[in-house]
């Protein structure tokens, strides 16, 4: 496992509680319900478009980056 992903940082309020948007059903395990608690995760639905984001900042609701 690799953690050492970037954290993103919001372009509004400069936060760095984002989450990050999660589309389609994803199988519902331990470690996903914590991550959606922590606000790690949102779940964005089934309906991914070319303009859907892919985080979303926690303190500010701005939704920024692209998914695909
Ligand atoms: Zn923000």
């Amino acid at each position: 496992m690799n953690d050492s992903e970037e954290k993103p940082v919001c372009p509004k309020c400069s936060s760095k509680s984002i989450a990050q948007i999660h589309y389609g059903l994803p199988a519902f395990t331990e470690d996903l319900e914590r991550r959606l608690e922590a606000k790690e995760i949102i779940l964005g639905g089934c309906g991914i478009s070319e303009d859907s984001p892919k985080y979303q900042c926690v303190d500010c609701g701005e939704k920024f980056g692209l998914y695909l």
